[in-house]
This record gives C-alpha cells, structure tokens and sequence, in this order.
C-alpha cells in the first residue's frame, strides 16, 4: 500500500489520468477500483454508492464477482459497509468475518477475503458511497494506509461531482442531485407562504481537477489564498466599529480560527498528499464536520458553522475569478442553507421571501430571528442544499413545513389559490385593526402580542396589538456570542418602549436554562432540564446577573412605566425574594439620580401547578399574573414540550387542565389581581375563545395571531360557548375540542 506520499501521489496521477481519458462513468469506475487495488497491494477494491438514501449498490468491483455489480446490495447501517456509510467513519479489521455486525453477501463471493479496510466516500459532509479494499489474507492496515484511502475517496466524490461517472447504471441517480419537481417536507419554524427562487447561501463549489498537478504550486497557491483570507478577516474583524456588537464578536472568532496553527497544519498534510488546494480544504472540512457533529454541546456544534463559514471563504480565494464573489440576491430569493447564524440572517433582513435549512429546528436561533422578521421559514428539509440550483423556483409553506423544490403546474395553481385567501383574510385583519376585540355578549379582551427582538416591535402597529404582554428577554442573550452588558442592556430595553410609543410592554427577566441555552454561559449536565435550574431559580442564585437586567431595564426605562415579570415562579418566596431584589435596585438607582420609573409592576408568570394552590397573600402581592401555559401544560401532564412524541399527546382544551385555569381566574378575581395569559394557544382563535369564556380579558400572542383571535372574538358569544362546554364535560368528554368545534361550525364563528 502507499503509505509514503510519493505512492499515494503515484496513485492519485494515475487517477487523474482516469478522468482524462476515454471511456464513459462505468468504464472510468472500473478503471479507478482496478488501479486502487494494484496501487494498495490488495486482491479486493471495490466501490459502493448510495442507490437511495436507505440503500448502497456495489457499483464495481476489482476482485469479486463481476455479475455482482449494480445487483449486491444492503442497506445503510447493515453490515460493516452499511456500518462505514451510517456513521461516516473508515473501519479497519484483520478478520473481517468475526467483527460484529459482519454481513457476507454471498452474491459477490467476499467470504474468502480476511482484513477488510473501508472508508466513506463523503463530500462536504454528506455520505455517497463507501471504497472498500479487501485481502485473503489477514494483515495489519496501518493509519497511513487509510488515510491514503482516505485521499483517494476524497478524489472519487470530487470527480463524481465533476460529473466524471455520469451514465454509468445507478451512479447518475445516486450521485448526481436530484433534477425535477422534489417535495420536501420539514418542520415548519415560521408560518406564511413563499413563492420565490432560490438563493444558495453558499453556492455549491465543484473542484474540476481534484489531483494537484505539481504540489509546489498547491501549496503556493494555499498559502496565497490563507494570507488574503487572514487579511479579509483581520479587516472585517478591525473595521467592524460602528457594526453591531454580536456581529463583531463573530468576527473575532473567525480571526481566531484563520489563524490557528492546527488548521493550518491539518490543511498542508492534505496538499502534500497531493490534493488540489480547494479539495483539500473540503477534506478538512469534511474531517471537522465528522469530529464536530458527534459533539453533544450546542456551543461547539455552532462553532462548526463559523469553521463551515471560513473554509467557504477560503475556497472562494482559491477560486478567485472563477466564482463570483457574492451572487447578488434575485428578487423574491428564497434563500437555502444547510444552516445560517442569527447574525447572518439579521443582514438578509427585509431582502429575502422565505428561507429553508436543512439543519436547525424550531428553537434554533435562526428560527428565532426568522420569527422575529416574519420570513416564512422551514427547517430540516433534509439535502435541499444538494437538490436545489440557484434559480429554481420553489415554493415554501412555513407552517406546513413543506417545500416544493422545482413544482409543476398544478402545485403552483394550488399554491397561489392559497396565497390569494391568505391575503385576502389579511385585509379583513386590516379592517378589524383599530376595533376592540369585544364579543356579541360585550365582553372586551385585550389582546397584546409576544415579542423578544427590537425586530418584532414594528409588528405591534401592523397587528394592532394593545401593547406587549411578554417580551422574552433571553432572545437578546441567546443571538449574542457574548454576555450584553448593562449599557447595551438598557439600549435595546430603551428602544422596545420606544417602539411601543407609549403602550405598556412587560419585561420578563432573562428566563434561560432548559430548552434556552446561552452559547457563552457554562453549563452544568442536568439529567432533566426541564425540570432543572432554570428561570427564576438562575435569577436568584445567581444576582449579580439578575441585579443588572434589573438595572439596565431601570436605566432604560429612563423614567417611564415599567412593568417586569419573573418567569417560572413555583413558591411564594421566590417572588418575594424576586421583587426585593428590584425594589432594592429601583431605591439605589434612585439614590444614584436615576429616574424612578413613573409606576412599577412586578407581576410573575404562573407557569408551575404548585402557584395554582398558593396562600391567598400570594395572589394579593403580585400586581398582576401572567400564565405560562406552555409551561404550565407541560409540567401539568407531565409531557416534555420539546419531545415531539409528547408535546402534542394532550390537549390545552382538556377538561381538567381548563378546571385548573378556572381556579386561577378565580382566586385572581377574588384578589383583584390582572390576569393574562401568554402561552402559545392564547393565539389559536378556539383556544382563545375559551380563555376568554373562562374569564381571561387579557390574551397575549404572535402578532400574526391577532387578527385571527379577534374576529373569532367578534363573532362569538361567550355564554353561548359556556353553555356547549358544561353540556361536553357533564357528558364525560375528556377535552371541549369536539364539542367545540360543532359549536363553532354550526354558529358560523371562524376558528
Ligand atoms: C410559557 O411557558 O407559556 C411561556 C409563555 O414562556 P416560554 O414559552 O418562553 O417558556
Ligand atoms: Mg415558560
């Protein structure tokens, strides 16, 4: 085997000369497993590629049986090159018949073969097929022997993407992207419809000659494209003033990561196995990618995507002249990522339709800030990046989680039939903006809206919300790479209640732990999260953070009403403890010449149970109560609401959990405490009937269901839907849904 590098650069010429030469896609596999397995000393070489996403073929082979090619198959996971393709790592075994998990295909006549070396034929971290070398023989395959191998597949992916093996059987399907209308269906992580095309984040590079000619010029050529990328990272990082805060501190992660010497290191070792520069940056990439995804700490793993960032740029050096630098944005791009950060999001603000990832989720910060600009979003749309060319229309619906990539005819019909009504209910929300959400029976909700970015805050006009029922503070802590502090703090706290002209907006303090995580805060492994420290109980044990929020929300108060709420109260004491940290710091900044604010309103969120049954002098001393039902339901049914084999097991309009709710308006009532409620069904129009039939005048929600809940309010009378939901629980029903939703239909009220 090659173990020197002057073998494996015999072997990757010679497979330059492969893709020089004549021959179509099969006869150039052929040739590359017959000069692998006379290069590397071995009986067996032979290639298996992704014939579907659950299947790999034997697409040629140097050494078993010829008739076995393009019909031996096994499944991704099943035996070791099921296994090799499953985890995208190589495996090495003297006897390959005794590993675990050793499958024999009898078709191909492998059972003679001892040591078995496999790797993953992998580009840009996605898996398309697995090279495989085997010998009668049990031998000792040493590290340099796989990475060579290593080398080599890396060649074969990259010339697979050239489009070398194109017509061979199996292999344009399993290599090539998907071409025609595709359907994916992802999670949906913010609702509206786009139709627009697509926009790749980072246009897909394709390498044409994957094999260094001569290695002095590679790596000259690298060190070139290494020096221009520090100098462009050294200036984005140095002349970033004036630039927001966040936005600088990646850059100086990237200048960090430019200059590490290990990657450096890493990035010479695979020129001088003789692979073109901009492969071998992929090889490296592909290597950090591999190394990072196994990763359970979300901070690293975000990490990956500042690395991801860098090698693109460093790629784009390499190619300088033969890509355009930033493709400029089409009109109605959609733009397609396999992942993009908070920052770089906030940039493409107000230039983009729609956009769709193949990573993140619905509480990735990426999903936050589509939210917060309203961009019609999708997640794990799962090989979009691969599947989708620059300028293919495509269409998303954000709240189906469904894309169509390249859509036919009638799709497009469909879709636009759609967009058209969704207008059109928005024009009616228009009309209802200014109106009082009162019910035929005359009983007036206030409906306010959630928010958590100053982004949201232009919202408040367009939905015509009364003001801002909660405004998630931690969103501000959780886009940023580092802590704000209490001047950039009062800042942005200043500038939401200068956006809310006048309107009340109540602050919760930072609610973080569990599902919210602070990329620059340590954090403990908890074996229950949710159940874990969190919320208010990180406030109280740790003030000093929670006396600066107190401060900079002070500070940027400037002397206006103020109305703060401490998240996830589960006992008397801690509000109490709570509202004695803020009274203390309202009197200090006071004594200091701050303003105090005009009028102050410490409420908190009833998010656990065990407030429902608190002494009466609990609800007494709280100026106002806001429920938390997604916490609430969660911890209520014992139901995990980031578990998606749970979340959706109960219903909010379950009996027993409305008798709870029923409790609370009353002893809220019997104490003259306001009571709102904030949790995402406040903003789904039946949900919010029946709060409001249960004695809610205060509803918090997306702005965007606003319009929605009040028309439904318009529409209803409240003593009406109490009557056929007394008629539902005294029949035993389990949840007023059913019942309702008869009630509804037959009324004409739109839910
Ligand atoms: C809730 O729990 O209902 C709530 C509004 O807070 P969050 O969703 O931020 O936990
Ligand atoms: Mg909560």
């Amino acid at each position: 085997m090659p173990a020197d590098k002057g073998g494996s650069r015999a072997l990757l010429r010679a497979l330059r000369a492969v893709m020089a030469g004549p021959g179509d896609g099969q006869q150039r596999l052929d040739k590359v497993v017959r000069l692998v397995a006379n290069n590397m000393v071995a009986e067996v070489c032979s290639i298996y590629l992704k014939r579907d996403e659950h299947t790999l073929e034997l697409c040629a082979t140097e050494g078993l049986r010829q008739d076995a090619v393009h019909s031996a198959r096994l499944r991704i996971g099943q035996g070791l090159v099921g296994r090799i393709a499953e985890r995208a790592e190589p495996l090495v075994t003297e006897d390959a018949p005794s590993t675990p998990g050793f499958r024999y295909l009898p078709e191909t006549g492998e059972e003679i073969y001892h040591s078995f070396v496999g790797v993953p034929v992998q580009r840009l971290g996605q898996v398309m097929g697995v090279l495989v070398v085997q010998n009668q023989t049990r031998r000792h395959y040493t590290e340099e022997e796989v990475e060579a191998l290593e080398i080599v597949a890396m060649v074969i992916s990259e010339m697979a993407e050239a489009g070398a093996f194109l017509g061979s059987e199996g292999v344009s399907t399993s290599l090539g992207r998907r071409v025609g209308p595709v359907v994916f269906e992802g999670e949906g992580a913010c609702e509206g419809l786009a139709e627009g095309v697509v926009h790749l984040h980072e246009p897909r590079l394709v390498v044409f000659d994957p094999i260094a000619e001569d290695i002095s010029v590679e790596r000259a050529r690298l060190a070139e494209a290494m020096e221009a990328l520090k100098g462009e990272v050294d200036q984005l990082a140095d002349g970033s003033e004036g630039v927001p805060r966040e936005q600088r501190e990646i850059f100086e992660a990237y200048r960090m990561f430019a200059h590490d010497k290990g990657w450096r290191r890493r990035l010479d070792e695979a020129v001088n196995s003789g692979l073109a520069a901009e492969v071998a940056v992929e090889k490296v990439q592909s290597d950090a990618r591999a190394r990072l995804e196994r990763v359970a700490d979300p901070y690293l793993r975000e990490r990956l995507q500042d690395l991801d960032d860098l090698a693109n740029r460093l790629l784009r050096h390499l190619l300088r002249g033969e890509v355009p630098r930033e493709p400029r944005l089409p009109r109605n791009a959609v733009l397609v990522a396999r992942n993009i950060g908070p920052a770089e999001l906030m940039d493409h603000a107000g230039k983009i339709a729609g956009l769709v990832l193949e990573e993140g989720s619905q509480t990735s910060h990426a999903a936050v800030v589509a939210r917060a600009l309203a961009i019609p979003t999708v997640v794990q749309a799962v090989r979009i990046t691969r599947d989708a060319n620059p300028g293919d229309r495509i269409i998303i619906d954000g709240e189906l989680g469904r894309v169509d990539l390249r859509p036919e005819g009638g799709i497009i019909e469909a879709f636009r039939e759609k967009i058209a009504l969704a207008n059109q209910a928005k024009e009616v929300y228009r009309t209802l903006r200014g109106k009082p959400a009162t019910t035929l029976d005359g009983h007036t909700v206030r409906l306010n809206m959630n928010a958590g970015v100053l982004a949201d805050l232009p919202s408040i006009e367009a939905s015509g919300a009364e003001g801002v029922g909660l405004f998630r503070t931690e969103l501000q802590f959780m886009i940023r790479q580092n802590l704000p502090g209490r001047d950039a703090q009062a800042v942005i706290y200043s500038r939401v209640m200068d956006a809310a002209a006048g309107r009340e907006v109540v602050f919760r303090t930072l609610d973080i732990g569990s599902d919210k995580i602070l990329p620059y805060m340590r954090r403990e492994e908890e074996p229950n999260p949710a159940l874990g420290w969190r919320a208010i109980r990180v406030g109280l044990d740790r003030p000093k953070l929670f006396r600066m929020q107190i401060q900079s929300l002070i500070r940027g108060a400037r002397g206006r009403p103020l109305s703060i709420m401490f998240p996830m109260v589960a006992e008397a004491d801690e509000y109490r403890a709570a509202r004695g940290l803020l009274e203390g710091e309202v009197a200090r900044l006071a004594s200091m010449g701050h303003p105090r604010p005009e009028r102050l309103r410490i409420g908190m969120m009833l998010e656990t149970p065990s407030l429902v049954f608190a002494a009466d002098r609990m609800f007494q001393e709280a100026d106002f109560i806001s429920v938390g039902g997604n916490d609430l339901m969660q911890f209520f049914f014992a139901a995990d609401r980031e578990n998606e084999r749970v979340r959706r097991r109960y219903d909010v309009l379950n009996f027993s959990f409305l008798r709870m709710l029923r409790q609370v308006v009353q002893r809220c009532a019997a104490a003259g405490t306001p009571l709102a409620y904030c949790g995402e069904a406040a903003g789904r129009p039946l949900e919010a009937l029946v709060l409001a039939a249960i004695g809610f005048r205060e509803l918090s929600m997306r702005p965007a269901s606003i319009g929605p809940v009040k028309r439904a309010l318009l529409a209803a009378d409240l003593g009406d839907l109490r009557a056929a939901m007394e008629r539902a629980d005294r029949s035993g029903e389990t949840s007023a849904r059913i019942a309702l939703r008869a009630w509804a239909e037959a009324g004409g009220v739109p839910v």
